[in-house]
């Protein structure tokens, strides 16, 4: 079982390996870095000025940098949307996951930036969706890294951490799916 974090678009590589080392912690397991893929343009929407997440996503799972691994998480700085929302942190489908950086910066909301707050909802964010390709959903809990976020107060109140509940879920998943 491993995972591969892949930069969709241009990413600070030091970013990069902070997540790798975060994820190698919080899920045990071998984390690998793959080569930077292009934000497709088919993805990217004009009169919004963000990229459609189902399509940067699908993008992911057709790259070859992928193959060989069980999981993988797209991270990509682009501003990202559903249909019939303004905007998601990330989205994850049964294997593969993406997360924005976009809106995680201090500076987004007209505040200094500060690179330990920055770091903290990125890793909360690349959990919270990897949490779902390993089967689970969203969960009452408010501390809890599974809880749903639609907004960055609410990523702030939570952490990186698995409730009791969820914690052994993220292992007996794997039992499951494969
Ligand atoms: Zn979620
Ligand atoms: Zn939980």
């Amino acid at each position: 079982m491993s995972i591969i974090l892949v930069p969709i678009g241009k990413i600070d590589p030091g970013e990069m390996r902070m997540l790798q080392g975060s994820l190698k912690t919080v899920f045990s397991r071998n984390v690998a870095m793959g080569k930077e893929i292009p934000l497709p343009a088919t993805a990217w929407n004009a009169g919004r000025s963000q990229y459609d997440a189902e399509m940067v996503l699908e993008s992911l799972s057709f790259s070859g940098e992928i193959a060989g691994c069980d999981r993988a998480l797209g991270v990509t700085d682009a501003d990202l949307y559903l249909p019939g929302m303004n905007f998601v942190f990330g989205i994850a489908g049964r294997r593969n996951a993406l997360i924005s950086l976009h809106r995680l910066r201090q500076p987004f909301y007209n505040l200094p930036e500060d690179t330990g707050v920055f770091r903290r909802r990125a890793v909360v964010e690349a959990v919270h969706e990897l949490g779902h390709t390993f089967g689970l959903a969203h969960c009452e809990d408010s501390r809890c890294v599974m809880c749903f976020s639609n907004t960055i107060a609410e990523t702030d109140r939570k952490g990186p951490a698995f409730c009791a509940t969820c914690r052994p879920r993220v292992f007996a998943g794997e039992a499951e799916w494969w």
